[in-house]
């Protein structure tokens, strides 16, 4: 094993580092380059001034702790777990439907940004327009956007069969087939899936009549579902 030292000149923002390693040292395949996150905080330009931080008290304890500047902890504490990123990711997972997100770009502009749970979109808000009303029909819009969405995806697993065949494949691509069969020619279909009993009743958005002609004999039929149950 052979260790040499590269030398780059000064990096500074926006410093494309792996590219210039690149192009001037032979680099071979098996070498293991090593970077000092020094030189890679200077390439992103993520250089902060430790007068520009004015430590929490958790901040505080931490450095008395650790023998630290607390404004140092401070800063380690804004990159680590505390960034806006990982916050937004955190509300993300609890489902949180509306979130607002406010930064000191958007505390200097007046503005909030908000984004919503189930669009992947995000948008400015001015903080005045941010009031009781707006916040309802949001949530408004958005409960109907997840409504029609529930429906589309229960549409998209029901098929309306009118043969066994039908029904079979419909089974086998484990969505749920409605079809019309008669009390005697039932237990057929248990051949494809569980039948999930006579419905008595249909959802509005489903576009279908209760009865109908039995798929297996051609006899009067009531609507049924069949499925494949786990
Ligand atoms: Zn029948």
């Amino acid at each position: 094993m052979e260790i040499v030292g590269l030398k780059l000149p000064l990096i500074k923002e926006g410093d494309d580092i792996a590219k210039m390693i690149v192009e001037n040292f032979d680099v071979e395949n098996g070498d293991v380059i090593a970077i000092c996150s020094t030189v890679v905080s200077k390439a992103e330009g993520r250089i902060a001034r430790l007068e520009d931080y004015s430590p929490s008290d958790r901040a505080i304890e931490i450095a008395e702790k650790i023998g630290e500047d607390a404004r140092f902890v401070q800063a380690v504490l804004d990159e680590s777990d505390e960034r806006p990123g990982a916050k937004y990711y955190k509300w993300e997972l609890k489902g949180v439907p509306i979130r607002f997100e406010i930064g000191p770009k958007e505390a200097e502009n007046g503005e909030v940004v908000v984004s919503f749970r189930d669009e992947r979109k995000k948008f400015s808000v001015a903080f005045d327009e941010i009031n009781d009303d707006t916040i309802l029909r949001w949530a408004k819009e958005l409960k109907e956007r997840l409504k029609v969405r529930a429906i589309e995806n229960a549409k998209s697993k029901i098929v309306i069969c009118n043969s066994v065949d039908e029904v079979a494949e419909t089974v086998e691509s484990r969505r749920v087939a409605l079809v019309y069969v008669c009390e005697d020619c039932e237990r057929e279909l248990e051949n494809y899936g569980s039948v999930l009993g006579k419905m008595e009743e249909k959802s509005e958005w489903l576009d279908v009549n209760l009865e109908g002609t039995c798929v297996v004999c051609g006899g009067k039929g009531y609507l049924v579902g069949v499925a494949k149950t786990y």
